[in-house]
């Protein structure tokens, strides 16, 4: 299929996009973006991540220089043009092109962009294989909050977490487990949810807002705050979220089974309001389409 992009308001085919050597992006990793879900075609919870979007660039100083329903519009126009229906929006802004300097430069135009890629579907809840987790150290900068597209600490976590024969990584720092290198991290414990609160040490995940919702409304209590790494290695559960993964159960975490090495009955029905959510989301902006 012929990939399309949106470049700063033009559309061309991926495959020929084109930004300068001097994008700070290139340079400096000085941008930020985000990654949104299309079910059948509909975005979920678009709002969510471009308000994400705007407090990450106002983290770092950048002005988007549009407004998140001019953007919002311009997603939903792309999206049947681009003809995916299950797959991902991913969207990047940086700074934009100008001599290099460390320095903000003056009235320079962000390059703002995005395309959609399709995704295979994901498990359905309490299917497929649990998350193998691996630990390692949390060498990233303190403001995790923001969606940096500086990512190597995350890069290098990851492949460190599959070279040892597992899927993702969790970072440790000072006895907390805090995130993963691309999910948010929760355990279960006596039927109680325990996540590490946002902050300088975790993204504000979509999926993890969601998630706190949800389980508000399933009456299932949700703690925000730090998880020891010796309480989470006995938890009776342990679960990592993300946009793309919505809820992974987790199987092994440094090479020990959590829980009974299944999915939990506590992960099963978040992940089972978190796919209701979806259906009736996705299915309410069709008819209001
Ligand atoms: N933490 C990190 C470090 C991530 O990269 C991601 C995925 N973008 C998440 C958490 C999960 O965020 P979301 O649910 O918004 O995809």
């Amino acid at each position: 299929m012929n990939e399309l992009i949106w470049i700063n308001g033009d559309v061309s085919p991926l495959a020929d996009a084109r930004v300068g050597v001097e994008d700070r992006g290139y340079q400096f990793a000085d941008g930020v973006y985000e990654v949104i879900r299309l079910y059948d075609g509909r975005p979920f919870t678009l709002r969510e991540h471009l308000k994400r979007l705007e407090r990450s660039a106002a983290g770092i100083q950048m002005d988007l220089r549009t407004d998140r329903d001019a953007l919002a519009a311009e997603i939903l126009r792309f999206i049947p043009r681009a003809g995916v229906r299950d797959g991902m929006i991913y969207l990047q802004a940086t700074r934009g092109c100008a001599p290099r300097n460390h320095l903000f430069p003056n009235n320079c135009r962000p390059t703002l962009l995005f395309y959609a890629r399709v995704l295979p579907p994901v498990a359905a809840p309490g299917q497929g294989e649990g998350a193998k987790l691996r630990t390692v150290p949390d060498e990233r900068w303190k403001r995790c909050w923001v969606k940096s597209i500086a990512l190597l600490p995350n890069v290098l976590a990851k492949n460190d977490a599959v070279a040892a024969g597992a899927d993702e990584a969790v970072f440790l720092e000072d006895g907390i487990v805090t995130e993963c290198s691309a999910s948010n991290l929760f355990i279960v414990r006596g039927g109680k949810v325990i996540t590490h609160p946002v902050g300088p040490k975790v993204l504000p995940g979509i999926t993890r807002l969601m998630l706190l919702q949800l389980a508000k409304q399933a009456g299932i209590e949700m703690i925000e705050r730090p998880v020891a790494f010796e309480d989470a290695k006995s938890a009776d559960e342990a679960f990592i979220t993300s946009t793309t993964r919505e809820i992974s159960w987790v199987s092994t975490w440094d090479g020990r089974t959590i829980g009974k090495g299944r999915c939990g009955p506590v992960t099963l029905r978040l992940h089972q309001a978190l796919r209701d959510r979806v259906v009736r989301e996705t299915k309410s902006l069709a008819g209001a389409a």
